[in-house]
C-alpha cells in the first residue's frame, strides 16, 4: 500500500513516540498485532526503524493466533527466507521471518541525517553524536545574519543537565536551535529551561522519501512579526505558545497548550473529558473554567464542547493537511 499523508502522519507519531521510550524497540507481536503493521513497515523501509539483533522472548502464533513461543533459530540452512522457527503446541513448528522473530529498534540518528538534508546543512558536517543515541550537532546555518547551531535531540529530560552543559560547549548562547522528539513542555522545569527547543512534529513532516521541514524560517524570525493584523489562528502555538486573535498575541499557558493540542491531535474528532483528564494527568471530573481561567476567549474562539464531556476543535482551525 503506498504511504498517504494520513500514513504517513500516524507513522511518524508512532516512531516520535517510541523514540521518547526508554526502551525504543517494539515486540514483533506489537507490530503485527498493532492493526497497523503497514505503518512500521514503512518506518523500516525509509531506515528509521529497524530489526534489532535480539530474539524476542515470545511472540504468538501466526497461523492459530492462540499459542505463543519463543522464536529460535532455524536448523535448516536451506530456509534463508525463514532463518528462525518456533514450536506451537497447536500447530507444530512454524517457520518465522526475521521480522517476525526479532526486535523493531526506533534510529534517532535517521531523524538527524533527514534533517541535516531537508535543512540543506552544509555536507561538511557529518551528522554525528554529542552524546550517543540522544544529542547531535547536525550543522551552522545562517539566518538574518545570525548563526545558529542545529541540533536534534531526544529522550532530553533524563540528562537535562549535562546536555545543557554541552550544549552551551558548541553553540554562542542563544544561537542553538535544538530539534526535539520530547515533550518541551516537561522540559520547562528543567536545566534545558532557557534553551531554543523546537518540537520536530510543529516543523517537520514524514513524507514519502524521508522528512520535509517547512516551519523552521518562521521558527527562525522570532516569530515575532504577524502577516496580517486581524489575523485569528493556532498557526504559532507549537512554536511559541501562542493563539492568534484577532491579530493579538495570546501567550499560552501549559495547561492550555496541552489541551488545545489534544484537540488538534484528533483532527477536529471529539475528545472525551475523561480523556484529556488522563492525558493530562488531572481529575477527570476538571472543570473547564480551570484550564482556561484567565484565557476564556481561547476556549470559545478555538474549540466547542457538547454537554455530554466532549470537545472538539472548531472546525475553521483543523489543518486538514498539514503539510
Ligand atoms: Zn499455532
Amino acid at each position: 500500500m503506498p504511504p498517504t499523508t494520513g500514513m504517513n502522519d500516524q507513522a511518524f507519531a508512532e516512531l516520535c513516540w517510541l523514540i521518547e521510550q526508554a526502551d525504543a524497540r517494539l515486540t514483533p507481536d506489537a507490530i503485527w498485532l498493532s492493526g497497523k503493521p503497514h505503518h512500521f513497515q514503512h518506518l523500516r523501509n525509509l531506515g528509521a526503524l529497524s530489526l534489532s539483533n535480539e530474539l524476542a522472548d515470545s511472540i504468538t502464533c501466526d497461523y492459530c493466533c492462540d499459542e505463543t513461543y519463543r522464536p529460535v533459530a532455524n536448523p535448516d540452512p536451506l530456509q534463508t527466507e525463514f532463518p528462525y522457527r518456533g514450536y506451537c503446541p497447536e500447530c507444530g513448528w512454524r517457520p518465522l521471518k526475521p521480522e517476525q522473530a526479532r526486535y523493531w529498534q526506533a534510529n534517532p540518528q535517521q531523524i538527524a541525517r533527514w534533517l541535516s538534508s531537508a535543512l540543506q546543512l552544509p555536507p561538511r558536517y557529518s551528522v554525528e553524536p554529542v552524546v550517543d543515541g540522544v544529542l547531535w550537532r547536525l550543522g551552522e546555518i545562517e539566518y538574518r545574519r545570525k548563526r545558529h547551531t542545529i541540533f536534534f535531540g531526544c529522550k532530553l529530560e533524563q540528562s537535562a543537565e549535562i546536555l545543557n552543559k554541552k550544549i552551551g560547549d558548541l553553540a554562542a548562547p542563544g544561537s542553538e536551535i535544538i530539534t526535539t522528539t520530547s515533550n518541551t513542555s516537561g522540559l520547562r522545569s528543567s536545566a534545558l529551561a532557557a534553551r531554543q527547543l523546537v518540537p520536530l512534529r510543529a516543523i517537520a513532516h514524514l513524507r514519502k522519501a524521508g522528512l520535509v521541514v517547512e516551519n523552521l524560517d518562521a521558527y527562525l524570525s522570532g516569530l515575532n512579526h504577524v502577516e496580517s493584523s486581524d489575523e485569528t489562528s493556532l498557526r504559532l502555538m507549537h512554536t511559541m505558545r501562542i493563539a492568534l486573535i484577532n491579530g493579538e498575541q495570546i501567550k499560552l499557558s501549559p495547561q492550555v497548550y496541552d489541551f488545545l493540542k489534544l484537540l488538534e491531535d484528533a483532527d477536529g474528532d471529539e475528545v472525551h473529558k475523561s480523556y484529556i483528564a488522563n492525558a493530562m494527568n488531572i481529575p477527570p471530573a476538571f472543570r473547564r473554567a480551570d484550564i482556561f481561567k484567565r484565557h476564556k476567549e481561547v476556549f470559545e474562539t478555538f474549540a466547542q464542547a457538547d454537554n455530554k464531556g466532549n470537545y472538539w476543535l472548531h472546525p475553521d482551525f483543523i489543518i486538514i493537511d498539514r503539510r
